[in-house]
Order: structure tokens, then C-alpha cells, then sequence
């Protein structure tokens, strides 16, 4: 940054995805998510740095893998985005060309990644829009002419084409109403019963509970509980005060918010980030916690043994 400033926005993410399973990546904005998300795609601005490793394997043999963090951008844009990690993005109206039809950029999409035949365009164009529940008769619109919740279908139905073996889908039930979100979050499920891995970044969490198979919560750039989402949303509940925070805010549940605001990734506090929010704080929380049998925090709910 600026004057030589580093600012750690992801620090520690941990975790798997395998075929057929979805992964809810949930948090407040500004937690880091949709940085992760970027970095998985080799999208991070210029003036970023990445440690680590993610690796992103194929159907069979372990050799198959890329390390998203290292690959070149050729490989990135030749072999991986669009074809290897489909991407539902976080502001699709800036993602869509804005000088061509939606129908344009199906049909474009289409031929690209599955080779659909001219003739067999008009209706593969349509069923690809339908699986977003994009209106048909709207398809000769241009990105200037569509509405927030359409513009996220559109993005929605582009993913979707190509039938990516990871997708990765950044807030995409944002501009829509409650039954479109559950149709989109049901199609996006789908997705990852097809065989596919579906990665779900998001802050809505009824869509979260409705599809996913597991939960990452993060909080100021790091995972705090790493979970499987029936036991979270359920019974016995999260473990970390923060993703109980973010349960109870919800109109459904308690409607209590969680006090004061997250901190800024510039400027964090040291130990536990979460501790001037925390009703579990303690002087032991001076020293940052680390994730733990899914986890980070020193007071946090007893696991349930079965
Ligand atoms: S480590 Fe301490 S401050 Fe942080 S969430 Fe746990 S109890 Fe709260």
C-alpha cells in the first residue's frame, strides 16, 4: 500500500473442497472472502503478494494438480478461468461486456467451452439462460439495459456454462428476490450434485444453510470456524462467538446484532481480533487464537461428542 503499509487481508486459510460438495465461505464485508476469492483466480490487484499453496486438482491423477498461487497467467486464463473455475462474480454488471447482448455472450460462451454447433445455439442459449432463470425474451438486452438482479442472473447463467468442475460463486444471490435466491441457490447446488465442488461466498446465510455441506467463517482476513453446516445451523450451533454473533443477528433467530463494527485489516487489533466485539473476552485473548479442531478461539463452545 501507500507509504510501504502491508495490510494482511487473508492470513491462514485453510481448507479442502472436494467433488460434490459445497463450501459456504460466510462473514461480514470486508472480512477477506471475496479477497480469497480473487486469489484463487489470479485476479488480486498488481500490488499484491500470496503465500502458500492452492491447489486445484483434476479428475484423476494427483500430477493433474495446479498450484492457483504460482500458475502462470497464461495457464490461469487459458486452462483454469472459465473452464477448470467457473465464476459467478461479485459485480457482474462489470463483468458482462458491456457492448454485447446477453444472448451475444452466451452463445459466444457456448461455443467456446462446449463447442455448440451454430445450428444448436438458439436453444442451448436458452436452456443456459433458463438454468438462471434469465427471461428469454430479454436475452437481446445489453449489460446498460438490465436491472442489478439481472445482471447477476446473466453472470449466473455465464458460469454455469461449461459445467466448471469448481465454481465459484462470489455473493451470487445479491439483487435478488427471496424466491429467485432460492431458485439460483438450488441451480448452484445442483451444480456440485452433478460431481462438481462449489464454493459459495456470501453473507446470506438462509442461502447458505439451504445448500451448503459445510461453512467457513471468517472474520478480519482469517477462518474462525471451519464446520459441517447442519451442526452449525442446527443443533449444537457454531462454537465461535462471532459466528454465533452472526446467527443470532438474524430477523429469524434472535434479531440481536452483534456490537461495534469489525476492525480494519490495516490496523487490527493484536491477540484476537474479535475481542472488542467478544461477551467471552478474557485477558487470554491478548494472544491470537489458532484454528483448533475447527475452531480459532480460546473460550469457545464445547465440541459435541458423539
Ligand atoms: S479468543 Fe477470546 S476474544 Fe476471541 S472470540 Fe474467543 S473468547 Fe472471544
Amino acid at each position: 500500500m501507500r507509504g510501504g503499509r502491508h495490510i494482511a487481508a487473508v492470513t491462514g486459510a485453510s481448507f479442502d473442497l472436494a467433488a460434490g460438495q459445497c463450501l459456504a465461505l460466510v462473514g461480514e464485508s470486508g472480512c477477506g472472502k471475496s479477497v480469497l476469492a480473487s486469489a484463487l483466480l489470479g485476479l488480486l490487484p498488481g500490488n499484491a503478494q500470496t503465500a502458500g499453496t492452492a491447489l486445484l486438482h483434476g479428475e484423476a491423477a494427483a500430477d493433474d494438480a495446479v498450484d492457483l498461487l504460482t500458475a502462470s497467467e497464461r495457464t490461469l486464463a487459458r486452462t483454469v478461468r472459465g473452464r477448470r473455475i467457473g465464476l459467478v462474480p461479485q459485480s457482474p454488471a462489470a463483468h458482462l461486456t458491456p457492448v454485447r447482448t446477453v444472448r451475444g455472450q452466451l452463445a459466444e460462451t457456448l461455443r467456446e467451452l462446449n463447442r455448440t454447433p451454430r445450428s444448436a445455439l438458439p436453444a442451448a442459449v436458452r436452456a443456459a439462460a433458463d438454468r438462471a432463470a434469465f427471461p428469454a425474451e430479454l436475452l437481446d438486452r445489453y449489460p446498460h439495459e438490465l436491472s442489478g438482479g439481472l445482471a447477476q442472473r446473466a453472470a449466473t447463467a455465464l458460469a454455469l456454462v461449461g459445467g466448471a468442475p469448481l465454481l465459484l460463486a462470489d455473493e451470487p444471490t445479491t439483487g435478488l428476490d427471496r424466491d429467485l435466491v432460492d431458485r439460483t441457490a438450488d441451480e448452484l447446488r445442483r451444480h456440485a450434485d452433478d460431481g462438481r465442488a462449489l464454493l459459495m461466498i456470501t453473507h446470506d446465510l438462509a442461502a447458505a444453510q439451504r445448500i451448503a455441506d459445510r461453512v467457513a467463517v471468517m472474520y478480519a482476513g482469517r477462518i474462525v470456524e471451519l464446520t459441517d453446516a447442519a451442526g452449525f445451523f442446527g443443533t449444537p450451533g457454531p462454537r465461535h462467538p462471532y459466528a454465533r454473533g452472526l446467527l443470532a443477528a438474524l430477523p429469524e433467530r434472535d434479531f440481536r446484532p452483534i456490537p461495534g463494527l469489525p476492525p480494519e485489516l490495516g490496523d487490527l487489533p493484536g491477540g484476537c481480533a474479535f475481542a472488542p466485539r467478544c461477551p467471552r473476552a478474557t485477558d487470554r485473548c491478548a494472544s491470537a487464537p489458532v484454528l483448533a479442531d475447527g475452531v480459532a478461539c480460546h473460550h469457545a463452545e464445547e465440541p459435541v461428542r458423539a
